[in-house]
């Protein structure tokens, strides 16, 4: 579904990312682990077309997409959440579900969508009148993906969902992570800090450091593997 070829992507001059090779199969749950400053919001941004590679290719179903802009990635439903959440703090939870959709003319799908989002996160419904800021972190970051789903992505890229959030909130969203990608069968990239969790939900894992891909293998293996236990699982 997805391909990272050889793909090398700069601030400036800062090289951030170093001929990046990475494939996501469709129906997936891939993960991409690795220190603060690795580079996983980076190939995020690669993807999404936010921070464009400037050398290497990426293609979606077989088409090249590292030229395109941002907006023409999303309208090939690849959407992006990105890490700290960005919803619009003085909208309504419902509004800002509705701008998830805003590309979308589908209105009877949209309305269905709608409410599998509430069946998902019934706290939003609770909350549909509420401005976005007034929610908790948990809920915003529920709020922030759910806004994602309205636009019926078929690759979602999830960057740090568990970010600032207490363990049990964590564990709610990941598995709706999980139930999103075996119900919609949306295909899903997560970049993560919390290793173990992420691989404990994902297929396949790719290790990042300092811009390179240094393992990937079965989620299952990386578990397991010594080194990834020392550096990433605490163990
Ligand atoms: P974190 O988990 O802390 O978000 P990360 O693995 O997502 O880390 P990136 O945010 O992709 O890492 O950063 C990769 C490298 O690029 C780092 O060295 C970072 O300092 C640098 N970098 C990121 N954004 C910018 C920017 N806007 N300008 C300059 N350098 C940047």
């Amino acid at each position: 579904m997805l391909e990272l070829i050889n793909v090398s992507t700069f601030y400036g001059n800062i090289q951030a990312l170093h001929e990046i090779n990475l494939k996501v199969d469709e129906g997936e749950i891939i993960t991409l682990i690795g220190a603060n400053g690795a580079g996983k919001s980076t190939t995020l941004m690669s993807i999404s077309g936010i921070a464009p590679p400037r050398t290497g290719e990426i293609f979606f179903k077989g088409k090249p997409i590292h030229e395109l802009s941002p907006n023409k990635i999303v309208a090939l439903a690849i959407c992006q959440v990105p890490e700290g959440r960005h919803i619009f703090p003085d909208l309504t939870v419902a509004e800002n579900l509705d701008m998830g959709a805003f590309l979308r003319s589908d209105k009877k799908q949209i309305e269905e969508d709608l409410e599998y989002i509430y069946t998902l996160f019934p706290i939003l419904q609770e909350r549909r009148h509420q401005p976005g800021g007034n929610l908790s972190g948990g809920e915003q970051q529920m709020l922030a993906l759910s806004r994602a789903l309205m636009a019926r992505p078929q690759l979602l890229l999830l960057d740090e969902p568990s970010m600032g959030l207490a363990p049990l909130v964590t564990k709610q969203i990941f598995d709706i992570i999980n139930k999103i990608n075996k119900e919609q069968n949306t295909t899903i990239f997560l970049v993560e800090q919390n290793a173990n969790l992420a691989l404990k939900i994902a297929d396949r894992g790719y290790v990042m450091e300092t811009g390179r891909i240094t393992l990937h293998d079965k989620a299952s293996a990386l578990l397991t593997n010594e080194d990834v236990q020392k550096a990433y699982l605490g163990i």
